[in-house]
């Protein structure tokens, strides 16, 4: 049986959609769509942007964790191969290139001049790290990609760096995501499994600069927001388990609002052509007809019986 997991991904996919959700994470034999041919020409290179940006960046933390320091040169070449690559989608997007090329740009080299990148790059702390995010580990049954963006060993404790190059989801999520680092951390085999033995930072992207941020971690907020991580995990599996029983996802809910669709690689087989709001009321249709059938089933079994 697949264990149950948590992602700030997968949480923020079914907050906005349960059924754009199911469709990913449930095996339920549909077909993921070709990623490129349904979103939204306004939000692929948003997308694409944020993925370019963070893939330079592990590669440039990689070089300097060997010691090299990249050159701007270094920096921008290695950028560019990744937005190229970034799904194809440069073939499709030419004229936006440039704007998030330098977006991009402008991002990674003042990145370096916060104050916790500071310390590296500048060979401050002797031990540190960085992590991919698809790196999970085993929290009570529940497979956990909490990873920390970068870890460093400062003033007697690790700094677990969360790291976004988007604006950060709403700020009860953003902590509880930030907080969830640490139940990462006390699960790895090679770090401490004591809660005081870790403070937090956060690196966000808002308004066209870094924002650092320090959340608390005591061990009651800690305990929160592995509670509020097991709510969303409840609900996710409640929709797992229906789906799974009912062979389809004709129950499932849609979206909460429009917005969630235009960027959805589902949506010519979920909307096709209707609004959201028309799918919706084909939605209820279907499941009244459903229930009413079901209903009339039962009852001609019971005058039969
Ligand atoms: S198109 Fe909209 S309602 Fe359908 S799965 Fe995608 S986000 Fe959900």
């Amino acid at each position: 049986m697949d264990l149950p997991h948590w992602s700030q991904t997968s949480v923020q996919r079914f907050l906005e959609c349960p059924k754009a959700w199911a469709l990913t994470y449930v095996h339920t034999g549909a077909r993921r769509p070709l990623q490129h041919k349904q979103r939204s020409p306004s939000t692929v290179p948003h997308r694409m942007q944020v993925r370019a940006a963070r893939a330079t960046l592990i590669e440039q933390l990689e070089a300097l964790y060997n010691g090299e320091v990249w050159s701007d040169e270094q920096l921008e070449g290695r950028l560019m191969t990744h937005l190229e690559q970034s799904d194809g989608s440069s073939r499709r997007y030419p004229f936006g290139l440039e704007g998030q090329r330098a977006t991009c740009l402008f991002q990674l080299r003042t990145l370096k001049q916060t104050k916790t990148l500071r310390l590296l790059h500048r060979q401050r702390v002797a031990t540190w790290a960085y992590f991919e995010r698809s790196q999970a580990m085993l929290v009570r049954g529940v497979r956990l990609f909490a990873a920390p963006d970068i870890m460093l060993f400062h003033q007697h404790k690790w700094t677990l760096v969360r790291l976004r190059f988007a604006p950060e989801p709403h700020p009860l999520v953003a902590e509880m995501e930030a907080r969830l680092m640490v139940h990462w951390a006390m699960a790895h085999p090679a770090l401490p499994s004591r809660p005081d033995a870790y403070r937090l930072r956060t690196i966000t992207w808002r308004q066209g600069a870094w924002h650092e941020g320090s959340p608390t971690a005591t061990q009651a907020e800690q305990m929160e927001a592995w509670s509020m991580a097991l709510t969303d995990l409840n609900a996710m599996q409640f929709v797992r388990r229906q789906v799974l029983r009912d062979g389809h996802l004709a129950a499932v809910p849609l979206a909460t609002k429009t917005s969630a669709c235009k960027a959805c690689s589902w949506r010519s087989s979920c909307l096709g052509e209707r609004s959201l709001a028309s799918a919706k009321r084909d939605q209820l249709e279907g499941l009244l007809t459903l229930h009413q059938n079901e209903a009339s089933k039962s009852a001609k079994t019971a005058s039969t019986s």
